[in-house]
């Protein structure tokens, strides 16, 4: 049963949202007659439909105020038949919480169970220079899992089946599109030059109000924006690979641990196998990905288990810590439980990616934005990536409708500006901390190995702080 309020508030959104088509319908009928080569205008170009782009054009056709908008969505690779088979993808991405119940806001969660899923109960975290660890399970995070194993495949398959739904109906899509470069709207410019000009390198081109640049960390779109990019390369790869578990069991365990050459991580897929990432040198990785696949299932094998050398000043400084937290009730958590071993790599599974850090220093300009990896960019020690591009498309698509609910213009600075700072005030932090836990781990000098196995050693024995990273991690 409806409230007359109810309806009255409901009668006053589509009010709005009707005056707001009725503009654009009329820039529409003005443009034709000036912009007859471009081969269409939209309210809201995407360009780039990876993970990111593609659930932005989900969000924009499932929200009751913004699947009004015209939206067209550019990915420049073509559409590839997914077909689910037995074997692993190697390429799988960690996903929290609050990605899951974006995903589940836009029915996209019931697909990727209906392929498949892993989570993740339990987290163990460890130094091999020490004895130090830190653990996660369910009751950190209110008895939910800690986090969820996803190929990148069945996500966008899962994705793109909303997408492509009668659930979606003012998205368009173009495959193989691949774009050119842009001419961006000026910023208090008469109705025409508020346009951004996307070219395509076919020769089409097309106009829209807003511009989202979702086209990943070497983004066309920053480029044109000409705002400062802090970048730096970490000199280091990570290998992927999909691997067999010498014994079958649970396996909803995440494992990281950090060497002094960078973190190895096994990402649990079902009963018997897992996913893994493991960061190195260039150098180091060039001979990994040479070895043949047994002696590489020996190296991954020595990665997890291989005592390094230690000080035995930090030893005795460490177990020191660990009885002092004993004596004041604050035991440091579980014993710290063993890794699987490894049996065997799926054949041809490996693979290497470069790693990199990315900071553009503005998210938006006028009637341009930035998502996803296109405006940020981390190492995978802390399975971020993805979730923090996921985290923009919430903020940005709550931004922009209250500004359509409120009678403003879909471009109006101050709902870009409220979504460039609200993201930045989460994303940078986040970006310093992975960063930071990067150098720190990088070190195998005695003072450095002790500050941060005595800082993992509080904080796995300060539930409230456990907490707390998870909530800033999972949101
Ligand atoms: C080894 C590894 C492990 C990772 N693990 C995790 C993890 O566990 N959890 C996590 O959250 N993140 C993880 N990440 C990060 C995650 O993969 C990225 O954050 C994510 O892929 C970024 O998605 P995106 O859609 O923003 O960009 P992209 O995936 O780069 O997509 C950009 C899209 O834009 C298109 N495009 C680009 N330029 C053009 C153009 N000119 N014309 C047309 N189209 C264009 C491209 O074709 C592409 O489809 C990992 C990364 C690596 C390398």
């Amino acid at each position: 049963m409806f409230s007359t309020k109810t309806l009255s508030i409901n009668n006053l959104i589509l009010a709005r949202v009707s005056a707001h088509v009725r503009n654009v319908s009329s820039a529409r009928m003005f443009s034709d007659n000036t912009h007859k080569e471009h081969k269409g205008k939209y309210d809201v170009i995407i360009a780039g439909g990876g993970m990111v782009g593609c659930t932005l054009a989900c969000a924009m056709g499932k929200n009751s105020l913004l699947s009004n908008l015209k939206v067209l969505l550019l990915e420049g690779s073509a559409d590839k038949k997914f077909v689910l088979t037995q074997e692993y993808s190697n390429r799988v991405v960690a996903l929290s919480q609050n990605t899951k119940s974006l995903m589940s806001s836009l029915d996209v969660w019931q697909n990727v169970e209906n392929m498949r899923q892993q989570p993740v109960r339990y987290m163990q975290v460890w130094d091999a220079c020490s004895e130090a660890f830190i653990s996660f399970s369910s009751s950190d995070i209110m008895d939910d899992d800690v986090a969820y194993i996803v190929e990148n495949d069945v996500l966008m398959e899962a994705i793109n089946t909303e997408l492509k739904s009668s659930t979606v109906r003012n998205v368009d899509i173009v495959y193989g599109a691949k774009i050119e470069g842009y001419e961006l709207s000026k910023a208090g410019a008469n109705i025409e030059k508020k346009r951004n000009l996307v070219k395509m390198e076919n020769g089409d081109s097309y106009i829209c109000d807003l511009l989202i640049g979702a086209d990943g960390a070497n983004s066309k779109v920053r480029e044109a924006m000409g705002v400062q990019y802090i970048s730096w390369n970490y000199d280091q790869m990570g290998i992927v690979a999909t691997l067999h578990l010498a014994e079958e069991s649970e396996n909803t365990t995440a494992w990281q641990r950090f060497l002094p050459t960078g973190p190895v991580a096994l990402l649990p897929l079902d009963s018997k196998r897992s996913s893994l990432v493991w960061s190195m040198t260039k150098a180091q990785s060039k001979e990994l990905l040479s070895l043949p696949e047994e002696s590489f299932v020996d190296a991954l094998n020595d990665a997890l288990w291989k005592e390094y050398p230690r000080s035995s000043a930090v030893d005795a400084c460490v177990s020191w810590v660990g009885s002092v937290l004993k004596q004041v009730g604050l035991p440091d958590g579980a014993q710290r439980q063993l890794p699987p071993s490894v049996r065997a790599i799926a054949p041809g599974s490996r693979a290497a990616f470069p790693l990199g850090f990315g900071h553009s220093t503005k998210y938006v300009a006028p009637g341009v934005a930035l998502i996803g990896d296109a405006a940020h960019r981390v190492h995978p020690l802390a399975g971020q990536g993805v979730n923090l591009g996921f985290g923009d498309i919430k903020d940005l698509t709550q931004f922009l409708s209250d500004a359509l609910y409120t009678g403003l213009d879909l471009t109006h600075s101050s709902s870009l500006e409220k979504y460039e700072s609200s993201r930045q005030r989460h994303n940078v932090p986040t970006q310093l901390a992975v960063d930071a836990l990067y150098r720190l781990y990088g070190q195998e000098l005695p003072p450095f190995v002790l500050a941060r196995s005595v800082g993992l050693q509080i904080t796995n024995a300060l539930h409230p702080i456990k907490r707390l990273l998870m909530s800033h991690a999972t949101t």
